[in-house]
């Protein structure tokens, strides 16, 4: 069996077990030294976070059973996508999947802030009223399946190798409860970390009550998105200690920290809220 049979074969078990023990040591990161206090309760965000993602998986497998290993296995068969019909070999393929496929992520992250309709379902992302690794896996069911589709479509243009596949997904959820992470890194090992990837204290702007923190940092892996198109900011205005984390308007307990308000999120307030052309600066 070769290494990437044993990859495709073994994709839940492979992602699952990284999943666990990058939950575990972040959670432990998390208790031991803090970023920020959080204002709701640990056990509540948690439940209703970590509830939402149990929902996801199911509606995904239900929908989806195939998933995204099972579309990158049906390319590979058919030799559809890019990186076929240029005959490119094994690590080069490789590499440029995991590069590629993270520009793609930039990108939708770009456009879900800037289409209305979508920000309506990333809102649930971004109503946390708190900053931790279980912000990083709360999304609306319709922005998972979303996403899902722009995945598929990624990976019949593209083409990548099974096996970056896999671990673009392990990378990208491990990055994800990383940069959410509300951990204290030194920051000096923040400065470097950032020049090639996305820290807590990076990300953490993007989470920001103020519209043009929020748009900015979009990147999930690579922090070099954000710095060549023009959407890098440093720091938050208020410091990390004193920013307001979430949306304005949007911070109901109720409606933005349990299950039922976050899943009807999408469809309340008026249709003129906030979207990335119409910033109100003064608000
Ligand atoms: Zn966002």
């Amino acid at each position: 069996m070769t290494f990437s049979d044993f990859v495709s074969q073994n994709e839940v078990a492979i992602r699952l077990s990284f999943f666990v023990s990058i939950f575990a040591v972040m959670a432990y990161w998390e208790i031991k030294s803090p970023r920020r206090q959080l204002t709701v309760s640990k056990t509540v965000r948690w439940v209703n976070n970590i509830g939402i993602v149990v929902l996801n998986s199911i509606i995904l497998r239900l929908i989806f059973p195939a998933a995204a290993i099972g579309i990158a296995v049906f390319a590979a068969e058919s030799e559809w996508g890019l990186l076929h019909v240029y005959d490119i070999s094994f690590w080069p393929a490789f590499f440029i999947s995991i590069v590629a496929m993270d520009f793609i992520v930039y990108l939708q992250h770009v456009l879900v802030h800037s289409v209305p309709a979508l920000w309506r379902l990333h809102r649930v992302h971004h109503a946390d009223l708190d900053y931790d690794m279980t912000t990083g896996a709360r999304f609306h069911p319709i922005e998972i399946i979303l996403s899902m589709l722009i995945k598929f479509a990624t990976i019949v243009v593209l083409g990548p190798p099974v096996v970056a596949v896999v671990v673009f997904e392990v990378i990208l959820n491990g990055m994800a409860m990383f940069n959410h992470g509300n951990v204290k890194l030194p920051l000096h090992v923040d400065k470097i970390l950032r020049k090639f990837v996305v820290t807590p204290d990076m990300h953490r702007v993007h989470h920001s009550v103020e519209d043009d923190e929020t748009n900015s940092n979009f990147g999930f892996n690579l922090s070099i998105w954000d710095k060549v198109f023009g959407t890098y900011r440093d720091q938050p205005r208020a410091g990390h200690l004193d920013m307001t984390i979430g949306i304005r308007g949007h911070r109901d307990p109720k409606q933005v920290s349990w299950l039922p308000g976050m899943l009807m999120l999408p469809f309340r307030g008026k249709i003129s809220g906030y979207v990335i052309n119409r910033r109100n600066w003064e608000d």
